[in-house]
Parts: C-alpha cells; structure tokens; sequence
C-alpha cells in the first residue's frame, strides 16, 4: 500500500496525486473497459478524497452507464477514472497503468471474466470472478 503516489496521462493534461492509500488493483475484463481502452483495464481506487488535481484541463467524464462513468483525457485519449455517479459515492477508480512507478502495488484479482475477449488467457494465478470480486 502506497501512502502518496502521483500519476498523468500521456501528455500531462492531466496530473494527480493521491493523498492516502490505494487498493490492490483489480483486473476488469467487461466490455465497457475493452472499448474504452483498448484490452482489459486494471486498476487501483482510492477515496475521492484523497485524489488531488494538478492539472485537470483535458479531463473529460464520459457517462458509462446508468450508474458510472469515467474520466478520459481529451487530448492524449489516456484512460484514467472510473468512478459510480450516486452522490454518496465515497471512492474512485484509478487506472494503474497512469500511476507513475514504483506503485508498490500488486494486481489481486480479475473481476468481469465473463466478458472477456477470446485472444488472451488469464494465468497469472490471481483470483478470478466472472463478475464482481465481492
Ligand atoms: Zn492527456
Ligand atoms: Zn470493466
């Protein structure tokens, strides 16, 4: 777990820091992250709180779903939050790949297997749930 960590997208539009700590990232195979990013998505979350911009001038919130949606770059096209729209939601999605490294985190689990694409296995030994991983 990771106490303070920072992270951007490609072009730096947008630049963040958390202020806590980050949960292990998940690994989430659903169709709505094969098309927005391009392959399955992992990512950390954190309290809402905690996440601090330093730059969110290219930051664009897409809505998902009934019930989400997530935050791009508009610029650079990076893939960076995914984050429930119910106003007493508490945290936040933070794909992990836009946390600038070391993370000191390690990917715990694959959520959503059932929507995965058929060119990949899944054999890192990590649990898998065909949908949520609670
Ligand atoms: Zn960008
Ligand atoms: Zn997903």
């Amino acid at each position: 777990m990771t106490a303070y960590s920072t992270g951007r997208c490609l072009c730096g539009g947008v630049t963040y820091q958390v202020n806590g700590p980050l949960r292990e990232v998940w690994a989430c195979h659903c169709a709505q992250c094969r098309q927005t990013s391009g392959n399955f998505v992992a990512a950390t979350n954190a309290r809402r709180a905690d996440l601090v911009f330093l730059s969110d001038a290219t930051l664009t919130w897409f809505p998902s779903s009934g019930t989400a949606e997530r935050g791009f770059c508009q610029r650079c096209g990076g893939n960076l939050f995914w984050r429930r729209t119910a106003p007493d939601n508490q945290t936040i999605s933070i794909m992990a790949g836009t946390l600038d490294p070391p993370t000191g985190l390690k990917l715990a689990a694959h959520i959503f297997t059932a929507g995965k694409s058929d060119y990949y296995d899944i054999a890192d030994g990590a649990p898998q749930h065909a949908a949520w991983g609670t």
